[in-house]
């Protein structure tokens, strides 16, 4: 099954569950229909039919969660016309048998327009939400009105009043409600948007784009909290108060963009890198063990003393390793300790190292 993003979960349950319940209604209206004495072919065909394809959703959205909007689009079409076959069917046989009063034979389905054309409504985006209202409000509300305002007689009872009041004014009601709804909807995404941009800026570094130290707090306290393995490494770049001395401070900026992307680069896409502070950078990896994590610190330590860092000249950085310990109840405050004396010693030993601790 293809996995989807955690906010899209909830949407997709939500489908599948509508689904599950439209197949299982459409079922049991089929049973109903078949234990009838006199059934109308009608009711024997389009249940089983509308049930069987419900089934077949479900399994394609099970199976296929990211086609969920061709899901939709195909439920709501069989849906209108599951609906539309009845009333155009029970709507001219009541026409042309004058015996037939439409009032008597038309089966309790009034309301499920209703509810097709809120799906609608809530589902779709809002030009095709609105194509789509019209095209199985038309498609059903015109044989069933048509028939109602030239039969007054049936119109005036309570079955014709109902019919008329849910095919006619409550879906006008409903196409009135449209743009309230869809204005909400909209407005709704531009603050998730906002939102997540809101987040993004939080917890990213403005110079050098990665994970600044409140964003890092929040990956280093979720990675504790997972109880997984992984090591984390300290890099300090070494000597830079020289750089900033030498080049100026616009000049050492650059220099800490330039290194984040190089170390960015070094790393796979289970690295996070975040500037801890100043020159000071720290790589999360999770799931690896020491001897990975200083195979990868060596990576990132060649990545850096190898090129040139125009326009100051080559550059050389130290770095730290730790790993976590399930054995003592290792915190974060102790790998993050270890990590710094490592770096230390790396330093002491003469910069251009890695060391672990
Ligand atoms: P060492 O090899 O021992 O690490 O020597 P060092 O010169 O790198 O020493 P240290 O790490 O203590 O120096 C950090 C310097 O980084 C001091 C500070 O002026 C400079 N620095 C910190 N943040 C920034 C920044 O955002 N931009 C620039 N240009 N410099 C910064
Ligand atoms: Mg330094
Ligand atoms: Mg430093």
């Amino acid at each position: 099954m293809q996995q989807l993003p955690i906010d899209e979960r909830a949407f997709y349950r939500g489908v599948l569950t509508l689904l599950l319940l439209t197949a299982f209604i459409a079922s049991a209206t089929s049973v109903l229909h078949y234990l009838e004495p006199e059934p109308e072919l009608m009711d024997l065909v389009v249940p089983p039919i509308a049930a069987l394809i419900n089934i077949g959703l479900v399994i394609w959205l099970r199976y296929r969660p990211k086609s969920i909007l061709s899901v939709i689009y195909s439920a709501i079409s069989v849906g209108i016309v599951a609906l539309s076959l009845p009333a155009w069917y029970y709507s001219l046989r009541a026409f042309y048998s004058p015996d037939v009063l439409l009032v008597d034979i038309f089966p309790p389905i009034s309301s499920l327009i209703i509810v097709l054309i809120v799906l609608v409504m809530i589902m779709l985006p809002p030009r095709r939400a609105f194509l789509l209202m019209l095209l199985a409000w038309g498609l059903n509300a015109v044989p069933i009105l048509s028939y109602l305002i030239v039969h007054q007689d049936e119109l005036w009872t309570p079955r014709g009043q109902e019919m008329f009041m849910s095919y006619g004014l409550v879906i006008l009601l409903l196409l009135v409600l449209l743009p309230f709804q869809q204005r909400a909807r909209l407005q709704i995404e531009r603050l998730q948007n906002d939102n997540s941009h809101m987040h993004s800026l939080a917890e990213r570094d403005a110079l050098t784009q990665q994970y600044n130290r409140w964003g890092g707090q929040q990956l280093l306290d979720d990675f504790m909290r997972s109880e997984s393995r992984g090591s984390i490494i300290m890099l300090d770049i070494d000597h830079f108060k020289l750089i900033n001395d030498t080049h100026g401070h616009l000049i050492g900026d650059s220099v800490l963009k330039q290194f984040a992307a190089r170390v960015n680069g070094a790393l796979r896409s289970d690295g996070h890198l975040i500037r801890w502070g100043g020159e000071e950078f720290l790589v999360l990896i999770r799931g690896i063990d020491d001897r990975d994590a200083c195979i990868v610190a060596e990576r990132v330590r060649s990545a850096i003393n190898g090129d040139a860092f125009p326009p100051v000249g080559k550059i050389t950085a130290s770095a730290g390793v730790a790993s976590r310990r399930d054995k003592d109840n290792d915190t974060l405050e102790k790998l993050l300790a270890r990590a710094d004396k490592a770096l230390y010693e790396a330093k002491l030993n003469g910069r251009d190292q890695v060391a672990y601790q």
